[in-house]
């Protein structure tokens, strides 16, 4: 067997941050020039010899990549399609934003930032961030909502646990949106302070980062699954909230012709504005430093979205998505509450294994579209579902 190649891809250095229409950076002055100079450390230091060794390293002796391919032989039989899992829940931390912590922590240490921020909704970022900040020694501030912080108390008590200071924020809605407010607050009044932003989203150059690091999913899956099948895939499924885990398993395949790309978003109820379906239900508009599609009322401005997943719940989504849904390369589709949490079950029983809340609706996407098509597909298991067991809605 052929030893699969860890790392990401060079693929995703292309470009300045806008995709299509979407992208770019929509900044007060203050963050422009942090930012622009992030952008240029980031394009300069991660084409470095030494910073691609130590990165690769993390991944495997750290988090234990590369992850494995799996062939669910049940769940194949039972859809009636050959599907392959991409164990992304086996990683160090129990899913994929690890890949994305550790490249923006070297980053950080290099650019010789005193202090990590970050935030947090369910809390799963933000223990990817202490994690990573423990791993690095350097001390760690990560902004939650109030409701959020009562919600996740056990999340709070583990990045405690970690070194991380959790600062809670009692404004607006006290959730996630509120929370990125804060921590951006807290990044323009500190200049040693470095956002490790969790998803692809924001201003540029997040998504562009963010992006890049996660593409050692895809980079590894489409290595594997030559390895095993001799032949790409006919399809791929992701879970989609701000876009990352998506973006890591799709950009090994973009510019295969012949993949279809399959994203399912947090539908909520299936219907608006009971959703977190952003690229399903939203339209294009200007959120939280970037241009892409956004949950809105009918005045234009954003609204809360609603999923039973925490992790996909968020009213915006990244640029890349949004020009990936307007130029057809990929289809989105909102999974409901519903039929997320039967996957959730449903996999349990036949694989022994049980996917976060968020990575089952992949699988239940999967499931509708491949029901007897005799396809070779890969699904992102983005997660471990072991977080979501006591709960009492699942
Ligand atoms: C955070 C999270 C997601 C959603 O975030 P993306 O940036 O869209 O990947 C999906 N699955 C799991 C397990 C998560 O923790």
């Amino acid at each position: 067997m052929a030893e699969i190649k860890v790392g990401p891809l060079e693929s995703m250095l292309q470009g300045d941050g806008t995709y299509g229409s979407y992208g770019g950076a929509y900044i007060p002055p203050v963050l422009e020039e942090k930012l622009n100079k992030l952008s240029d450390f980031f394009e300069q230091e991660v084409r470095k010899g030494d910073f691609q060794k130590e990165f690769v390293k993390l991944l495997k002796q750290y988090v234990g990549r590369p992850s494995p391919l799996y062939l669910a032989k049940r769940l194949s039989d039972y859809v009636g399609s050959t599907i392959y899992l991409k164990r992304e829940d086996l990683n160090h931390t129990g899913a994929h934003k690890i890949n994305n912590c550790l490249g923006q922590i070297l980053l950080a240490k290099r650019m010789g930032a005193k202090e990590i921020i970050a935030e947090t909704g369910a809390g799963q970022h933000g223990v990817a961030t202490a994690t990573a900040a423990a791993l690095m020694g350097i001390s760690c501030k990560v902004f939650m909502g109030e409701i959020d912080a009562e919600r996740q108390a056990l999340n709070v008590r583990r990045m405690e646990l970690l070194g991380a200071e959790v600062v809670t924020t009692s404004l607006g809605s006290r959730t996630l949106k509120d929370a990125v407010d804060a921590a951006l607050g807290y990044y323009i009044e500190n200049p040693d302070a470095f956002y490790l932003l969790g998803s692809q989203v924001g201003p540029h150059p997040y998504p562009k980062i963010v992006g890049y690091f996660q593409s050692v999913i895809g980079n590894e899956a489409r290595q594997q699954i030559l390895e095993e099948e001799g032949r790409l895939p006919d399809s791929i499924f992701a879970a989609v909230g701000g876009g990352s885990n998506a973006i890591g398993l799709f950009s090994g395949f973009l510019a295969d012709k012949s993949v279809k790309i399959y994203g399912g978003e947090g539908g909520g109820s299936g219907t608006y504005p009971n959703t977190a379906a952003t690229l399903s239900f939203g339209k294009p508009t200007v959120f939280q430093g970037t241009n892409s599609y956004c949950l809105v009322d009918e005045e234009g401005n954003p609204i809360p979205s609603h999923s039973i997943a925490a992790g996909l719940d968020y009213p915006g989504i990244s640029p890349q998505h949004a020009y990936l849904k307007d130029t057809g390369r990929a289809q989105y589709a909102p999974i409901t509450d519903a039929e997320a949490v039967e996957a959730y079950k449903l996999l349990s029983r036949l694989e022994g294994i049980t996917p976060a809340i968020e990575s089952s609706h992949a699988v239940a996407y999967a499931i509708k579209e491949l029901k007897d098509k005799k396809a070779l597909a890969i699904v992102n298991l983005s997660g471990r579902g072991d977080k979501d067991v006591e709960r009492e809605d699942i």
